[in-house]
């Protein structure tokens, strides 16, 4: 039923309010829109891994027990099965959380340089296979409003998949810079690269360029729209550039804190 509220074009406080009602109207059906396609995308992306469990205990009821190679070839597939099912239900808490940032994490301040060169570090202990390459650094603490945690969970999301779709040149880069209002973390990678087509659907919860390739690298495919909504709840930005073929380069921009007021103006503030 439509429940809009007839807009008049007299220019007074009532159709202001109307067209007030209207909006708020409008925002609240796509929100139970998105839930729902939310919901359904969710029992789809569970539906797999059910139905491969339920597959493998069906084989093992009927003779598969009774073969020590199936029964361990079952249990394993299972458990592995079980696992994605675990994480899955973690990143979509995240992403349930990741709506929240704006409300339960404002005033919170981070290094984002001092995240970026740990995160960094981290993978180059984690990929010895890997040539990791730091191309700018700021060399000094850069004051960001974000908290600190969320930083580097879409550091760890990035430079992630940077290894996952990396191919034939094993070589990823880091970039830490600033303008006047943002730091800038990029993550640079040369693998398989991301076609224009795909560039803007990424970041889509569930969206995989190539679905059994990310499934077989354990990938659920919420990575990037846990990280675009942490950086955005923090009014930031998450972009990409990419080559098929090329690689791809992922920037973070969060807003820089405010520099803490040295003791000259301070005093003269108080004067
Ligand atoms: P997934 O768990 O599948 O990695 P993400 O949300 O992190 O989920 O990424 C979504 C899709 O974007 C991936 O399945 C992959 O197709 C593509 N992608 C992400 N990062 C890269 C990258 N660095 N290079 C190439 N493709 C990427």
């Amino acid at each position: 039923a439509n429940v809009r509220v007839p807009v008049t074009d007299h220019n007074d406080e009532l159709t202001d309010l109307s067209r007030l009602f209207n909006d708020m109207l409008d925002r609240m059906e796509r929100y139970i829109e998105q839930q729902q396609q939310f919901v359904e995308d969710v029992s789809h992306e569970l539906r797999t891994p059910v139905a491969i469990i339920q597959g493998h205990l069906e084989l093992l009821n009927r003779w598969g027990k009774d073969d020590p190679k199936v029964l361990a070839e079952s249990i394993a597939a299972s458990l592995q099965e079980i696992n994605r099912m675990k994480s899955l239900v973690q990143e979509m808490l995240d992403l349930s959380r990741a709506e929240q940032v704006e409300i339960n994490f404002s005033n919170q301040i981070a290094d984002a340089r001092e995240i970026a060169l740990q995160v960094f570090n981290n993978f180059k202990m984690i990929h010895p296979e890997f040539v990791f390459v730091l191309d700018n650094d700021l060399k000094q603490a850069t004051p960001v409003k974000v908290y600190r945690n969320h930083l580097e969970q879409v550091l760890i999301i990035l430079m992630d998949n940077a290894v996952k779709y990396s191919k034939d040149r094993l070589e990823i880069h880091l970039s830490v810079s600033k303008n006047d209002r943002y730091a800038e973390i990029a993550v640079q990678d040369f693998g398989e690269g991301i076609a224009q087509k795909d560039i803007d659907r990424v970041f889509n919860r569930f969206y995989r360029v190539d679905k059994a390739r990310s499934r077989d690298k354990g990938g659920n495919g919420l990575g990037l729209s846990i990280a675009k909504r942490l950086i955005e709840g923090y009014h930031g930005q998450l972009t990409l550039e990419s080559v098929v073929g090329q690689g791809s380069i992922f920037r973070i921009f969060v807003p820089l804190a405010p520099a803490k007021p040295t003791v000259d103006s301070k005093n003269k503030s108080e004067i």
